[in-house]
């Protein structure tokens, strides 16, 4: 039995993976391939989007942790980068038309099985759009920064970047 966070099967064609050790350690391999098969990162993209000195936030309507809230974001598809991503994330989630402005955190780390393994944060302001949640979201808000103000948080990730971004705002302490 495979490690959960390790393939059983070659993603290439199909057969059974073994340990075979190569660049240093046990890693699995795929006789049919010939090769060594390394697990790719599943990456996410968002934004942080501030707006008269509060924070836009959306409840997930959806999956794990269904009804707590997160910043708008979403995988990072095949063709795409991932300022695109988390531009068109926000837009499917909030209605919201944003423009990144800056990075603002990358977060490493599986939280659970269907999540990202690193998720890169950008901060965007708004250009356009109506605010109303869709997609992924049920409700989509603005929350001030202070923490007693905050909703419940789905994610590690989620409280990480508010609190990298509560500390870049002009005034943090
Ligand atoms: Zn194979």
């Amino acid at each position: 039995m495979a490690h959960p966070t390790e393939l059983n099967y070659c993603p290439n064609c199909g057969h059974a993976l073994e340990n075979r050790k190569a660049f240093g350690h046990a890693r699995r391999f795929c006789p049919a391939c010939d090769r060594v098969v390394f697990r790719e990162h599943k990456v996410a993209a968002g934004v942080l989007v501030e707006h008269e000195g509060k924070v836009l936030l959306v409840r997930r309507r959806m999956g794990l942790r269904r009804g707590l809230w997160t910043f708008p974001a979403g995988f990072v598809d095949f063709g795409e980068s991932p300022p695109q991503a988390a531009v068109r994330e926000c837009r499917e989630e909030t209605g919201l038309e944003v423009e990144i402005a800056s990075l603002l955190d990358v977060i490493a780390g599986r939280e659970h099985e269907r999540g990202a393994d690193i998720v890169i944060v950008y901060h965007a302001r708004i250009v356009g759009g109506e605010l109303l949640a869709a997609d992924d979201a049920d409700r989509a808000a603005f929350f001030a920064p202070n923490g007693t103000d905050l909703p419940p948080l789905a994610f590690r990730a989620t409280q990480i970047a508010l609190d990298k971004w509560r500390d870049s705002r002009p005034g943090a302490n």
